[in-house]
């Protein structure tokens, strides 16, 4: 179909105007808060070498497994667009030694994965995600929650969800696996396929599985922090403890799992209600990453950018593209030739100026103004040049008045 070939990929998008200045302004209270709170920008690239995710995220994870775009390069190599953007950044931290060891990162950016696209689901998305590098403490956990739950709150975003739970540590998730292999054995006949794979893989995942007949056994099983040492229940209580303190509401989910291999201690979810069964906006946790001969250990989250703004949009709090605060109109070429000049200074000045750059008359004009969404449209003709002053109409009231030229920016403050 001739269309096609102006169609991005399926599953992908372009952002373009007017929806992208809701990209912007998540963009924007994204690094606000992001700044606020201490973390630094860093931008990775898009193409890594694959084992870069595969040693990170786990051999057996349905990201690796099933997700990743891979690709060879002339030189054989086998490279990967990152699906996530945990590993590339920590392949950095990695890189920065001793440098690295409080890193404070954020990043913000398109992922990909080969997903079976529907709604909140896309083969490119874009994330916001942070990592905060340095050795289990819950207090810095919380922090992490508390700056996720923060960046979606001054993002405009009212009705989030905090789920809250522990992988415990790698000990822990060694008699979490025996402990749930015996736990499930009895219910394997129940299980579908995908889940009956699973046990023998990586016996955590079934405890992700989001279908039916699996739920119904999950139901019927302990959690899987039942089989967790003390000391990882502290640390869960102690994070819970501090959200508490910083009055950031969750709930404790003892089945939430997360679906990457490098957790360990604090996981969590954020939700939205409106977003049906992708109801996910962000997830995060505490993860320990062997790069070469190193394990660095952080904390950090992603926030899906896609959902968020479909969130946002359910709540009514969909941005709308800010138009001109004035559009010069001219009757005239001596009133024309003026406003571009002037139109050229209260650019330097900062004002947002539009006009039409070849002369039409007044009527179509007038249309540009509104098309635009002009707040203000100043009118010049021959007689306005003489007395030195714009009619100034107000596009929200159509209230107009003579104002001298000088006195327009302060009109224009002091009235908007
Ligand atoms: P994950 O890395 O899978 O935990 O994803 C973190 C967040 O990114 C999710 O909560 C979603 O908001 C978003 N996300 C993940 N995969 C997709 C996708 N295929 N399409 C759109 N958003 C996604």
């Amino acid at each position: 179909m001739a269309s096609d070939r102006f169609n991005p990929l399926q599953g992908m998008s372009d952002i373009s105007f007017p929806e992208v200045a809701a990209w912007q302004h998540l963009e924007s209270a994204s690094r606000q808060v992001l700044h606020r709170y201490g973390f630094q920008e860093v931008r990775t690239p898009l193409l890594e070498r694959q084992d870069v995710f595969i040693r990170s995220l786990g051999e057996t994870t349905d990201v690796v497994q099933k997700e990743m775009y891979t690709l060879e390069d002339r030189g054989g190599r086998r490279l990967a667009l990152r699906p996530e953007g945990t590993a590339g950044v920590i392949r950095h931290v990695a890189g920065l030694g001793q440098d690295g060891a409080n890193a404070r990162l954020y990043y913000m950016g398109p992922m990909f994965r080969a997903e079976r696209p529907q709604a909140g689901r896309k083969r490119q998305f874009h994330q916001v995600g942070v990592e905060a590098i340095g050795d289990p403490d819950p207090v810095r956990d919380a922090e992490v929650i508390a700056l996720q739950v923060e960046v979606l709150r001054e993002a405009g975003l009212k009705d989030v969800e905090v789920s809250l739970n522990t992988r415990g540590t790698a000990e822990d998730q060694r008699n979490v696996q025996s402990g749930l292999r015996e736990a499930l054995e009895p219910f394997r006949a129940d299980l579908p396929e995908e889940s009956r794979n699973r046990m023998d893989g990586n016996i955590l995942r079934v405890v992700d599985a989001k279908d039916e007949a699996s739920q119904a056994v999950l139901e019927q099983i302990p959690p899987v922090t039942t089989w967790m040492s003390t000391e990882s229940l502290e640390y869960l209580d102690e994070v819970g403890g501090r959200l508490e303190d910083l009055k950031i509401p969750f709930s404790l989910k003892p089945r939430l799992v997360r679906g990457l291999d490098y957790y360990e201690h604090t996981i969590w979810e954020i939700s939205h209600a409106s977003l049906g069964a992708q109801d996910a906006l962000a997830g995060g946790g505490r993860y320990a990453i062997s790069m070469g001969n190193r394990t660095i250990r952080g904390v950090g989250f992603a926030l899906g950018m896609e959902r968020t703004l479909m969130a946002l949009a359910a709540e009514g709090q969909a941005v709308k593209p800010s138009g001109p605060d004035l559009f010069l109109a001219s009757l005239g070429e001596a009133a024309h030739r003026e406003n571009l000049k002037f139109m050229q200074a209260l650019r330097g000045q900062g004002v947002h100026v539009r006009m039409d750059l070849h002369l039409r008359n007044m009527k179509k004009q007038m249309n540009e103004a509104n098309r635009l969404d002009a707040s203000w449209v100043g009118i010049r003709g021959d007689a306005e040049l003489e007395q030195g002053v714009l009619q100034l109409k107000n596009m929200d009231t159509g209230d107009q008045t003579a104002v001298p030229v000088n006195d327009v920016i302060h009109h224009l403050l002091s009235t908007s």
